[in-house]
């Protein structure tokens, strides 16, 4: 789906649940404004929808609804263990959306909600305070797409630009927005960092639903880097697919042939890796989902390929991109 999209790739937003004190908000009255025909329920508290139990996940991600509330919670996140930092100190998340409009097999995020419906927090002040916060500590570096792909809702919800504008001129932060979106307008800033995933279409057909080819990708990839944006390139999750070396040596062929790897800020590389207890619940939540059930390798809680043969995909493609560019860029996970 592209960026300003209302629809899923299986349906539009038909229903969207609103904390009733936020119905005269005005980030939630534009976002209303702009699903028309959806039914508008006010609730209590997003919890009670987004929380409640014995949800279908599986009818859920057919007709995905929509909650509007304000976060309460918690705000910003410290980095887990398993997300790369690219060297950066006080790394964090935000989480102002939570689910994705997306429907990736292999998501975590199957495993961390048993609903696929989307909540959005209109609370935009409050993520700047705690911003404020985090930063009379030190840089901050913030993925704000993390719970997300915050790009690929951002013609609904306006959220991504809210960041940028915030973050564009704010001393000691740095913003990534990772997609898989194709974007066609970028905030060119020191402070932001357009993170797109890449992937072959192969693994995009049988694995990344919704999300657009390789080709709008690539697109969006060249019009950041003409717009003069930061841009980083993820090869992250590479999956397991048969002919995998025929099919990713000519994806990287096929990227660096159409991108300029030396205006690329860097790079990244990793296998698909889950943590074993978000695994056990999306095997629960998406039966259906073939990236679930491969039978994967649990390494200290993390589950995933096979120690050598991750090794071996991760240095295939390693060795490819260094055909094109310096190994300096390239930040490896393993
Ligand atoms: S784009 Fe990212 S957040 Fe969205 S479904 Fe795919 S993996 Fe999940």
């Amino acid at each position: 789906m592209q960026e300003g999209s209302k629809t899923s790739s299986s349906g539009e937003i038909a229903r969207i649940y609103i904390e009733q004190d936020l119905i005269s908000d005005p980030v939630a009255l534009k976002i209303m404004g702009k699903l028309p025909s959806a039914k508008v329920i006010p609730i209590g508290h997003y919890k009670d929808v987004f929380c409640r139990p014995r949800q279908q996940y599986e009818v859920q991600r057919q007709h995905r609804s929509l909650i509007i509330a304000r976060n309460t919670g918690r705000l910003i996140y410290d980095g887990a263990p398993m997300c790369q930092d690219f060297g950066m100190e006080n790394f964090s998340y935000a989480n102002s959306l939570m689910n994705c409009i997306y429907d990736c097999d292999y998501c975590f995020l199957k495993g961390v909600y048993d609903t696929a419906n989307i909540v959005v927090f209109v609370n935009f002040e409050d993520y700047k305070k705690a911003v404020e916060e985090k930063l009379a500590q030190g840089p901050l570096y913030l993925c704000i797409s993390y719970d997300t792909d915050l790009m690929a809702l951002n013609g609904l919800c306006g959220l991504c630009d809210m960041w940028t504008d915030y973050a564009r001129d704010k001393e000691g932060l740095t913003i990534e927005i990772r997609t898989k979106s194709a974007p066609s307008h970028f905030t060119v800033s020191d402070h932001i960092i357009y993170a797109f995933t890449l992937s072959p279409d192969e693994v995009i057909a049988r694995y990344e639903h919704g999300t657009p080819g390789l080709g709008s990708r690539l697109e969006a990839v060249r019009r950041a880097l003409d717009s003069g944006a930061n841009v980083r390139l993820c090869f992250d999750p590479l999956m397991k697919i048969e002919g995998f070396d025929e099919i990713y040596n000519g994806f990287i062929d096929r990227v660096a042939s159409e991108v300029d790897l030396g205006a690329v800020r860097d790079m990244s590389v990793g296998t698909f890796r889950i943590p074993a207890d978000y695994l056990k619940r999306m095997r629960r939540n998406c039966p259906m989902s073939e990236a679930a059930w491969y039978p994967y390798d649990n390494k200290d809680g993390v589950c995933g390929y096979e120690e050598t043969l991750a090794a071996r995909m991760a240095s295939q493609v390693m060795d490819r991109l260094c055909r094109y560019t310096g190994k300096e860029k390239i930040y490896l996970w393993d």
